[in-house]
């Protein structure tokens, strides 16, 4: 280790931490180093008082599940095992957008509401808030999972991302910051292009990150840009593939071209990381202190193996729990326990997560994330949208439209919108239709290109 890696993980990180009023991190910090090493009963336990606790708060603090609850017979206290916890309706997308308010905890200090949205990659964005608490809490997790991986607080990282709004702040005070703090090396994938995907190639070259952090799809193109041109990359000690779940010929290919190992990692806005794998690469652990999470079939809870779809309850999240909330995913429990002696649940698999790129008029592929984010998010006039692509320059808009949908305004916003992002002479088309098609795992998808880009194949 440098003398510079210790010193941010020794001194920088905790004053920043303290400065910043989120000292509790530290103390997460450690309750989750020991806790993922709990007997398997002690962990129960421990995750059991925090959901009976939460609902009890639920229930007397936000008017939706007051009466949410009382609306099925059920009251906190009549929670004795798993089965009466499955007598809640599952939180769905549209209750939080449209009951936000009644969710939020009555009388929660307005100053300890943080914002935060999804992307609106399935659609429509979900607006939510939570504690300052739970930000720490949410950092402890993502700096345990990241030490999974050899990722420690100081370690040198890159990041391969497509959403510019995580991206950290520019400037001199702000370049300091970074030095200080090892803030990670940002490459900006929100526009890829051959030229692009060149840069970061040599900007590897030139810092040689330990760790490369990565948005899955972005990953997983650089990989196939790289072994296309016979381009080499230092290798780097480890790879966090996020948002996403690679599979297993993906993971191949990256590795292959990187000649290290990938951690994959499955999160979300909403609640943060929910697993990572560990060393042992079998299955993904899950954030289980802070997190209750249901896989659901139509006959009832899954069996290890099965594929049912994904209820998660934020057992940390005060101010505005979100209790059985069905995150749009589909998922398999990992049977067995794994080598690395950690009692985590795991998953299996993950399946259904899908977004895609678009290819503008000059060949340049936009993430279909950044076009939900920046385009659609912005102007909820529009309702659902749906984009589809089958040939360069040329996108389809499918929409379900809003009640406050105006053909003429919201048309031009999105031909404007395709022209910025897609390139001067890319061209549009609106559909407007009554339901929006959804995918095999029950997940809408927001955009579906089948062009493959040209500097990608032969
Ligand atoms: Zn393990």
């Amino acid at each position: 280790m440098t003398l510079h890696a210790k010193m941010v993980r020794n001194l920088f990180y905790p004053l920043a931490l303290v400065k910043s009023g989120e000292a509790a991190t530290l103390r997460y910090q450690r309750e989750l180093e020991r806790s993922q090493y709990f007997a398997a009963e002690q962990l129960h336990a421990l995750r059991w008082r925090r959901l009976q606790d939460l609902l009890r708060h639920a229930y007397a603090s936000c008017p939706f599940y007051r009466q949410r609850l009382q609306s099925v017979g059920f009251h906190p206290d009549d929670l004795r095992d798993e089965r009466d916890l499955r007598r809640l309706p599952p939180l769905e997308k549209s209750d939080i957008q449209n009951h936000t308010t009644d969710l939020i905890a009555r009388d929660w200090p307005k100053h300890d509401l943080i914002r935060n949205q999804t992307g609106g990659s399935t659609g429509t964005p979900i607006i939510f808030f939570l504690s300052r608490d739970r930000k720490c809490s949410r950092a402890a997790a993502t700096l345990r999972h990241n030490r999974w991986a050899g990722y420690e607080v100081g370690d040198s990282a890159a990041v391969l991302w497509g959403a510019p709004r995580d991206r950290p702040p520019q400037g001199w005070r702000s370049s300091l910051r970074n030095w200080a703090l090892a803030e990670p090396l940002w490459l900006d994938a929100a526009h890829l292009s051959e030229a692009k995907l060149r840069q970061f190639r040599d900007t590897l070259c030139r810092r040689r990150p330990k760790i490369l952090q990565a948005y899955a799809r972005v990953l997983v193109l650089f990989a196939r840009f790289l072994e296309h041109h016979r381009l080499e990359v230092p290798r780097p000690h480890g790879i966090i593939s996020s948002a996403e779940v690679l599979d297993d010929t993906e993971r191949a290919l990256v590795e292959r071209v990187f000649g290290c190992r990938v951690f994959n990692r499955y999160g979300c806005r909403e609640v943060s990381v929910i697993a990572s794998e560990c060393e042992a690469h079998n299955g993904l652990h899950l954030m289980a202190e802070g997190l209750w999470v249901e896989i659901e079939t139509p006959q009832g809870p899954a069996q290890p193996g099965e594929i049912g779809s994904v209820l998660i309850t934020d057992l940390l999240n005060y101010a505005m729990p979100l209790i059985r909330y069905r995150i749009g995913d589909l998922a398999a429990w990992a049977s067995g326990s794994c080598s690395c002696g950690r009692s985590l649940p795991r998953l299996e698999k993950i399946a259904g997560r899908v977004t895609d790129f678009l290819v503008g008029d000059a060949g340049q592929l936009v993430s279909g994330v950044f076009l939900a984010t920046y385009v659609v998010a912005q102007r909820p006039s529009l309702g659902q949208v749906q984009i589809v692509q089958d040939r360069p320059g040329m996108v389809t808009y499918r929409i379900k439209p809003s009640e406050q949908f105006d053909a003429l305004a919201d048309g031009e916003y999105l031909r404007r919108a395709t022209q910025q992002y897609l390139g001067a002479n890319a061209q549009c088309e609106l559909e407007l239709v009554e339901e929006l098609p959804v995918s095999a795992s029950g997940k809408f998808l927001f955009s579906r290109s089948s062009v493959t880009p040209a500097f990608l194949c032969g």
